[in-house]
């Protein structure tokens, strides 16, 4: 790996701290099988400002309460991971933050990580132990560890009591992947003005042309507008042009691609600014984990472009379900 640096002791105590605050709370996770908590950790890039979030993985209430804990919503769980929860509830933008996880994580929550800007995870030594790990470990290495590796992100096993690092993959802080579609932001001086929001959203749809695209209006600490413009495109540090074998061949149910809703929501928190409620616009219906995610994000409304077009069968199917029972609502705006 031509990126990776000598191992460079961690003198820092703040990884141990904060996995203790994630192990702290696992066992408050509302599932019953899989207990996962995370702590992200990190310095708001703007205000300089340290802040640190931990979560479990949950069902967001509106989930949890409407459907229950049972029912898959389209092919989704009605979960959202910890290592995502605590991505978009945290109080300061991730990028170049740090996370502390219990377990090993997943290809998702390893593509959402890359685009929140998140640079070193620490995953707790028994994690590797546990039996779920030991039926998902293809998945995390074939598949998690590669997108880390692209995106220039550090991963650790931590041993807490030793207060012992064991660098599994190692960057130069100074690494910075290749990005060649970043999310486009443009300001928006109308503030949260619904009208003058969708006309913007359909110029921006038409310089996109029938792309794939989802638009949201942000606010930041400041309380400025702007509009964030997402395409689908691969986990950060893969080009369709360099890696399209790999981006073409992914492992089982996971896939290398972004889809722009789920981007907008990382990108939002990358930046640590704030999603208008009934400012989202996207021109397909989300998938199922997309539309879960958003629902963890505290969104209760969207509007879609073409209610027939998803990427899959699955994201109708969730959006049927979240709107009957009023979880979240859809209005087409062809
Ligand atoms: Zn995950």
């Amino acid at each position: 790996m031509p990126h990776q640096t000598q191992k460079t002791p961690v003198t820092t105590a703040t990884p141990f701290i904060r996995m203790q605050q994630a192990v702290d709370i696992v066992n408050t996770s509302p599932h019953p099988a899989n207990k996962i908590a995370a702590a992200l950790f990190g310095r708001d890039t703007k205000t300089g400002k340290e802040f640190s979030v931990s979560r479990t993985n949950y069902w967001p209430a509106p989930i949890f309460e409407k459907i229950g804990t049972e029912a898959r919503i389209g092919n989704a769980s009605g979960t959202v991971h910890a290592e995502t929860a605590c991505i978009i509830a945290a109080a300061g933008a991730t990028d170049g933050a740090s996370l502390c996880i219990t377990d090993p994580f997943c290809p998702n929550c390893a593509k959402n990580m890359a685009e929140a800007g998140i640079k070193a995870v620490y995953i707790d030594h028994k994690g590797f132990k546990k039996d779920f790990v030991a039926r998902r470990a293809h998945a995390f290495e074939d598949m998690s560890m590669r997108i880390c590796e692209k995106a220039g992100i550090s991963v650790y096993e931590l041993w807490r009591k030793e207060e012992r690092l064991i660098p599994i993959l190692q960057f130069a802080p100074s690494y910075a992947p290749p990005e060649d579609s970043p999310v486009e932001k443009k300001p928006f001086d109308a503030g949260p003005d619904k009208t003058k929001f969708l006309i913007a959203a359909k110029s921006i749809q038409s310089r996109h042309h029938s792309r794939k695209i989802a638009i949201a209006l942000v606010k930041d600490a400041s309380g400025s507008h702007e509009i964030l413009t997402a395409r689908t495109h691969p986990a950060i540090g893969y080009t369709m042009k360099a890696d399209l074998g790999e981006i073409e061949s992914p492992q089982g149910k996971y896939s290398f691609m972004l889809e722009p809703a789920g981007r907008i929501l990382m990108h939002a928190a990358r930046r640590g600014v704030k999603i208008a409620d009934g400012f989202f616009y996207a021109t397909q219906v989300p998938t199922a984990r997309e539309l879960v995610n958003i629902t963890g994000a505290g969104l209760t409304s969207l509007y879609i472009g073409d209610l027939s077009k998803s990427r899959d069968e699955y994201g109708p199917q969730a959006m049927e379900e979240l709107k009957e029972k009023g979880i979240l609502s859809f209005t087409c705006l062809p």
